[in-house]
């Protein structure tokens, strides 16, 4: 009996976990940030490869796509409470605008906690990196980089992040995590729907449930079908290294337009819903590769743009 009672007592601690950690998923999934990240890495110059080679650590093996999410991993730490505020931004419930002023600040009101101001924050410190010459690259200057390692990562997630619309949403139902409504016949919140339903159902029906081959795919589109728009994509007015109030406020236009219409409470999203936005989605990875590309290379390299050809 004691027994029944112990199960029955772990099934609902369990049951209350996992009906807890749904609403408090901030991010586009392991797949929506491995392949903004590949897609990014496919269009950088060969010295800012360089550059971004010489801050990651030696396990990454090279590949920045691979600690894409490392963010999303570290976020639960004690250490690194504080970077929750900065995956999204909340504004205001059914305005469908966002101001920096107005809305970049965390839950205690802390000015530029969120993923805009992270993004000027983390591009800002990245302009400090210097290439350490070839004969110096030793365990000391590793770790005076340290930071800017953290710098890299975080920046590479979180310009992920502003590009799944939901993650520029309204502040009453945390972007959509709070509207909880069916996906085809299972139970979910629009947030998770958007970071990572799409992905996961696109894979599977169109490209043989490969991430690698969706990817390239988008790719594609970038290089043959959308080179005009990626080239528009790249580039920050006044010249700016980055511009994340552009990305943010597509985000909260694209959320109000796509992700909140048709998707109250309760209601249940079928194909309809799903085969109308998923360019909207694959759009969106496309932009935040090409975005990520075009600052690292303003950053690293010596051009402006990401390399449209491969
Ligand atoms: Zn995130």
């Amino acid at each position: 009996m004691a027994g029944a009672k112990f199960l029955a007592l772990l099934a609902l601690v369990a049951f209350v976990f996992v009906a807890l950690v749904p609403g408090t998923v901030v991010a586009w999934g392991a797949d929506g940030h491995h392949s903004t990240c590949l897609l990014a890495e496919s269009m950088l110059e060969p010295a800012t490869v360089k550059a971004v080679r010489s801050l990651l650590p030696e396990y990454a093996n090279g590949s920045l796509a691979s600690l894409c999410t490392w963010p999303d991993d570290i976020k639960w730490m004690y250490k690194w409470h504080w970077t929750h505020a900065i995956h999204y931004i909340d504004t205001p419930d059914f305005l469908c605008r966002y101001n920096y002023d107005r809305d970049c600040h965390d839950a205690d009101g802390r000015q530029d906690y969120c993923a805009s101001g992270a993004i000027n924050n983390y591009t800002s410190q990245l302009t400090k990196f210097e290439l350490p010459p070839p004969n110096l690259i030793t365990t000391k200057v590793r770790e005076t980089q340290y930071n800017l390692t953290e710098a890299l990562l975080f920046l590479a997630h979180i310009v992920g992040d502003i590009h799944q619309p939901l993650h520029v949403g309204f502040t009453n139902d945390a972007g959509g995590n709070t509207i909880i409504l069916h996906w085809y016949r299972r139970k979910a919140n629009l947030h998770h729907v958007w970071d990572n339903e799409f992905i996961n159902r696109a894979k599977d029906l169109y490209y043989n449930g490969s991430l690698a081959i969706m990817t390239t795919a988008i790719l594609n589109n970038i290089t043959d079908n959308w080179v005009g728009e990626a080239k528009l994509w790249s580039e920050c007015s006044d010249g700016a290294i980055a511009c994340p109030d552009v990305y943010a406020t597509e985000s909260i236009r694209l959320a109000c337009q796509y992700a909140y219409r048709n998707a109250t409470p309760g209601s249940t999203l079928g194909d309809d819903y799903f085969l109308s936005r998923l360019p909207i989605v694959e759009a969106r990875l496309a932009q935040g590769g090409v975005r990520l590309a075009a600052i690292l290379n303003r950053l690293f390299g010596n051009s402006s743009q990401p390399i449209l050809s491969h």
